[in-house]
């Protein structure tokens, strides 16, 4: 192209500071420069439907400059809304869009530096700019595009009057679509914002277009073109744009080329292997095709990266498991027989499995393999498609999740659920029993003196020990069940399903096994806990079923331990099993105690019921029952013998009494024989009114009861001891 040939929009030079020809601007379609979503699948559409496989070169210009490609697409509109009002020859209005859309095409070879310069340009700029449309006649030449469309813009910013611009052709000589261009492109560019000039109204650009007419402009289309301006511009517009995608849908479907532009091959056709080609190129995902045979046909750049194995290694080989030392998940080697591309081209059935494969690294990579088979339109198989996707990612997440998730709910010790997870699971456990009116029951337990066993056998045993009363618990679970760790040495169970009868016979059950597993870790010794149990009650909630079940374990504690008491929901009714499980055996006191007591007589069970007797005699009390190792004394309002004198106040209670033989076996003092005595206080009612009379006159009977036993404080001999097995004798005490 000739240097002295101008730019179509060189009418806006006039501007002071214009440097730059490069258009910007809003289309009346309303398909704004900022490729809002929706417009970009719009103009596409638009542009598609024009330029057909040409669409790739516009593509390419609204990637390096959207403003650009859009004023192309408006000034495409307006020539063809002109071309139509005017009702041009189908032929040249087709040539005229397709110029139009593709006028700036050279752009793209322009640097950024000089398309984007805000100020003006400087002599090499600007000859850099003029050789862009040098640069677009070659593109276009290069792209098949034909004759009249170049001409189109090859002339397109020739001035009209030969005067100024002296190369031939001028005047009316020009290309009809040529000069008819040059205005729409120069309304366009002035209507528009420019990195180098504001936008200018539409009637003031008319008159700068006026004051060209006859040197730069045709004057005869020039008044053309105001005649279309003036009339419903957007209409034309838009009718412009329905009319391509009309023939877009008619191009489609009955192969009318008319629209199409002449020279660009039908883009569908020609360019789907080229796209898929690529795509396939240069997906990171592996893509390997097989025939079936089994052999390779296509190894992708991705398969290669995922493998390290070069297609040209593979390719027309047979493909063989051990061509990605193809493992599943456990890492056992997969074999010719269990290889799942033989089978998906022998069944005929797509498969998904996660696997392992030899990179290029020592690891091995996860990778999900999913193979499709190919069947041809025949029906027959021929082959597979294998997409292989690196899951590595994903699968440590996995690993990193699962740990997480461990960590969240999991005892590291006993492996046991956590209190955290206990807590979560608590409270919907209440819900769904009440929902469905089915009990469900809870039992606490808690190791008897497990700070002692830490003590003597150390803290590792002490470990062991809580390990091998999880594994008690656990083996004690039912579906549905949850067994949790919930501090220190201290256990919960969830009895989904379960009344409190029948968790306290679990709770039994668990006791006496406890009780009779010798354990390895505390050199065969055995270890006994204490259990609370109680059952979901109306409006239960998991703090108020908690604090049942922590009163019935306190209660076990306090009255000796190794012992299971259950609690009714409304706290009152109570029913215990186990060793120390006497006090509530006697069934006329149902009262709660207001005192416990545990004393050690320093001497044998044989001289502790003497004394016994005698406390007996001296305080005229009677022996209300009476077991092998429990005794029940009352205690009348008149008061009994010595503490007569101190009755007036006249509370009845009872005083029960366990004994329990022990032998010292610890190392300082082993082989010593004492009692052990348990002591609780009940009012002989209830609701007695006068409880606090009752713990005091109580507090006195035990501080007499002391002296007859020659006892010492709990906790002041603290070896460890073991049972004699010894009982306290049934009968002499019997009424
Ligand atoms: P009681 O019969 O009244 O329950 O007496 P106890 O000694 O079992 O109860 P206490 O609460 O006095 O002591 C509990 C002990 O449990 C104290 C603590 O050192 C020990 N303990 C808590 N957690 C662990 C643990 O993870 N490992 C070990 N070895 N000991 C623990
Ligand atoms: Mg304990
Ligand atoms: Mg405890």
């Amino acid at each position: 192209m000739s240097s002295t040939t101008h730019t179509a929009s060189s009418i806006a030079a006039a501007d002071p500071d214009t440097g730059s020809s490069a258009p910007v601007g809003v289309l009346p379609l309303q398909l704004d420069v900022g490729y809002r979503p929706g417009e970009v699948a719009t103009q596409a559409c638009l542009v598609q439907a024009r330029l057909g496989a040409g669409s790739s070169l516009f593509t390419a210009l609204r990637c390096k400059h959207s403003p650009t490609a859009a004023h192309s697409l408006r000034v495409a509109l307006s020539c063809s809304a002109w071309g139509m009002a005017v009702d041009l020859d189908p032929e040249l209005l087709s040539d005229l869009e397709v110029a139009a859309l593709l006028h700036d095409i050279g752009k793209i070879g322009v640097p950024d530096a000089v398309l984007l310069k805000p100020g003006k340009l400087d002599e090499c700029e600007t000859e850099t700019v003029r050789g862009h449309q040098a640069m677009g006649l070659e593109i276009l030449k290069s792209f098949g595009a034909p004759s009249a469309v170049r001409e189109i813009i090859r002339y397109a910013p020739a001035w009209y009057a030969s005067e100024v611009d002296r190369v031939p052709p001028h005047g009316n000589g020009l290309p009809l679509g040529a000069r008819m261009l040059s205005i729409a492109d120069a309304f366009d560019s002035m209507t528009h914002q420019q990195v180098y000039r504001d936008a200018m109204g539409r009637s003031k650009a008319l008159e700068r277009l006026v004051e060209a007419a006859g040197s730069q402009f045709d004057p005869y289309l020039l008044r053309e073109f105001f005649d279309v301006e003036q009339a419903d511009s957007v209409e034309l517009h838009a009718a412009a744009a329905r009319r391509w995608l009309r023939h877009l849908a008619s191009e489609t479907s009955a192969g009318d080329r008319q629209l199409s532009a002449p020279g660009f091959p039908a883009a569908a056709e020609s360019l789907a292997p080229l796209f898929l080609e690529k795509l396939i190129g240069s997906m990171r995902d592996g893509v390997v095709c097989v025939d079936s045979q089994l052999h390779v046909q296509l190894w992708n750049r991705g398969a290669e990266v995922l493998s390290g194995v070069p297609a040209e290694e593979v390719t027309h080989q047979r493909w063989q498991p051990r061509l990605l030392k193809l493992r599943d998940e456990d890492g056992r080697a997969i074999t010719e027989e269990d290889c799942p591309v033989r089978q998906v081209v022998l069944s005929s059935v797509q498969s998904i499995r996660r696997v392992q494969i030899q990179g290029r690294t020592p690891q091995p990579v996860a990778i999900d393999l999913h193979i499709v088979p190919v069947i041809g339109p025949e029906g027959q198989t021929r082959g597979a498609n294998i997409f292989m996707r690196d899951v590595t990612s994903e699968t440590s997440l996995e690993a990193r999740c699962a740990t997480l998730h461990e960590k969240a709910t999991r005892d590291p010790l006993t492996q046991l659920a956590n209190r955290a997870e206990f807590d979560r699971q608590h409270q919907p456990f209440i819900e769904r029993h009440l929902e469905r009116n089915e009990p469900g029951s809870l039992i606490i337990c808690d190791i008897d003196h497990f700070k002692k066993i830490n003590d003597t056998y150390g803290h590792p045993a002490g470990d062991a020990a809580l390990r091998s009363f999880a594994e008690l618990l656990s083996a004690n679970c039912r579906p549905g069940d949850l067994v949790a760790r919930y501090g220190g040495e201290e256990f919960v169970l969830l009895c989904t399903d379960c009344d409190q009868l029948a968790a306290s016979e679990r709770a039994e059950k668990i006791r006496r096994e406890l009780g009779d597993m010798p354990l390895e870790s505390l050199s065969g010794k055995r270890i006994t806990a204490s259990f609370g149990v109680t059952e979901t009650a109306k409006k239960d909630t998991a703090t108020a079923m908690l604090c049942r079940a922590d009163q019935a374990l306190l209660e076990a504690k306090s009255a000796g331990r190794n012992m299971v008491v259950t609690v009714n929901p409304d706290g009152i009714g109570r029913k215990s099993h186990g060793e120390g499980g006497w006090f509530n055996w006697w069934k006329p006191s149902r009262s709660m105690p207001v005192a416990r007591a545990q004393l050690v007589s320093k001497v044998p069970l044989r001289v502790a019921v003497e004394k016994l007797r005698g406390f007996v005699t001296e305080y005229q009390t009677q022996a209300k029952a009476i077991d092998e190792n429990h005794v029940v004394l009352r205690f009348e309002p008149e008061g009994n013998g010595l503490l007569r004198r101190e009755s007036d106040r006249g509370v009845a209670f009872v005083l029960e009494l366990g004994f329990y033989e022990e032998k010292t076996v610890g190392p300082t003092l082993p082989g010593r024989v004492r009692t052990r005595v348990e002591v609780a206080v009940r009012p002989r009612r209830d609701r007695d009114r006068r409880r606090s009379d009752v713990v005091e006159r109580a507090r006195t009977v035990i501080g007499y009861l002391q002296t007859y036993l020659i006892t010492s404080e709990p906790g002041t001999d603290d070896e460890p001891v073991e049972p004699c097995g010894t009982t306290l004798a049934g009968t002499w005490l019997a009424e």
